[in-house]
């Protein structure tokens, strides 16, 4: 595909930072992309340079750009990345990079007259001869922030709930209702005035700890319910101090905050655990994956309200892997090679370009992993990972809470796939 105009430029993300979008040209189209940017980022995702910078860099390489005829999206990538020339991208930017990627995503579908998710799915499976089918993610709503992402006492990051339908409207609407309910619940407890929204859209309020969060969205799903589960991003590498994870003042050994976790996830019946230990820590990762496989979960069909249908077999808890992993397949390879984890959480900005994206999509699905795509909590308005997630057939999108436009858009799109 020949490119026949390019540029970079300066926007704001939802934190009010600055990020890139690029657009590119083709004969017959347009197509932009712009990148979100993480907060509670991994040390081994690839670099971010100042936007500024970038610019600069771009400048440089645009006659390349204009020059060099690609015919695949993997041709483009490993151009790019060539010309970057270095491991963790830190020459051109793995935020410049990934910007003119997921461009040329866009614009090469265009061309082929293809939805985004369709031309997703078909390189998929031609290139990297991955089976994926076409097909609605599980939404999986952040409902409650803390760490990172909102000033409270909550150690842990995201309090998520997950609905138990594969049915994407019914989803989706019953995120959107208990998401409404919840506030309510929290101004009662709290006072309307204390309540606030984190990075991510969930809610921010005075918790005095974890469990007090887990004790209200639980409460809360039982009274209604709701087909609905409870999943935790805790994020452990942001409390992880001097070989102790300290929660609420207290320290623990990764035994014993193994055990924290195994605890809650009974009392709670929680579905999902994602970073439950330092980012290097894959011996402590397979150990929580050991103790839990088999452990299957305990929904009672009795227990849900009849108004709601699908309600999908029972899964195995997920140990998903974010900062260990960093979408990278040199490090989901030594995942997979000590069982680190069941589920790895897929972020494009981690790695840096739709390809090497891909590839360890495929390298997951190969190991039997699932695969959840997530936003940044820094986001913009491109919804390019709803496409990804429904071209590569993944189990889960993560995209907050339903309460921000930047958080919105990705699940709005998937809805209007199969809406
Ligand atoms: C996450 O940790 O999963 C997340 C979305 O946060 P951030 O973008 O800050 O890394
Ligand atoms: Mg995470």
């Amino acid at each position: 595909m020949r490119i026949i105009g390019a540029n970079v430029k300066i926007i704001s993300d939802s934190r009010g930072n600055e990020t890139l979008e690029a657009g590119l040209r083709s004969d017959n189209f347009f197509a932009s992309a712009s990148i979100p940017a993480g907060k509670s980022t991994g040390t081994h995702e690839a670099f971010v340079l100042e936007p500024q910078k970038a610019i600069e860099k771009f400048e440089e390489i645009k006659s390349e750009i204009l020059k060099k005829e690609c015919r695949t999206q993997e041709d483009f990538d490993k151009f790019l990345i060539a010309l970057d020339g270095t491991e963790n991208k830190e020459n051109l930017g793995g935020n410049l990079i990934l910007s003119l990627s997921l461009a040329w995503a866009r614009l090469r579908a265009k061309e082929n007259n293809q939805e985004l998710f369709e031309y997703i799915n078909k390189i998929f499976s031609e290139i990297f001869f991955g089976s994926a089918i076409i097909k609605a993610p599980k939404p999986i709503f952040n409902v409650i922030n803390g760490g990172a992402h909102a000033k409270n006492k909550l150690d842990f990051q995201e309090f998520q709930v997950i609905p138990t339908t594969e049915d994407f409207n019914i989803a989706y609407s019953v995120g959107r209702e208990y998401y409404r309910k919840l506030k309510k619940v929290l101004d009662d407890k709290f006072g309307e005035e204390n309540i606030t929204l984190g990075d991510e859209a969930g809610y921010s309020a005075l918790f005095k700890t974890n469990e007090e969060a887990l004790e209200i969205m639980a409460d809360l799903i039982a009274k209604n319910k709701y087909p609905l589960r409870i999943g935790l991003d805790v994020a452990a590498s942001q409390y992880y101090r001097a070989e102790e994870y300290v929660i609420n003042k207290k320290s623990y050994s990764k035994e014993e905050i193994k055990e924290y976790y195994l605890k809650l996830i009974e009392a709670y019946d929680i579905l999902s655990i994602e970073d439950p230990f330092y980012e290097e820590d894959f011996d402590s990762f397979a150990s929580l994956t050991a103790d839990l496989r088999g452990l299957k979960t305990r929904i009672n069909a009795d227990n849900i309200s009849k108004n709601w249908e699908n309600i999908s077999s029972k899964p195995d808890v997920l140990v998903i892997t974010d900062d260990l992993t960093t979408t990278n397949s040199k490090r989901l390879k030594m995942a997979v090679d000590k069982n680190s984890g069941n589920a790895i959480l897929v972020k494009l900005n981690q790695i840096g370009s739709l390809t090497e994206t891909l590839e360890v999509v495929k390298m997951a699905y190969d190991n039997n992993w699932q695969v959840v795509v997530s936003h940044r909590s820094g986001e913009t308005m491109d919804d390019f990972i709803a496409d990804l997630a429904v071209g590569v057939g993944a189990w889960g999108l993560k995209s907050g809470a339903p309460g921000k436009p930047e958080r919105l858009v990705k699940y709005e799109r998937v809805l209007k796939i199969f809406g």
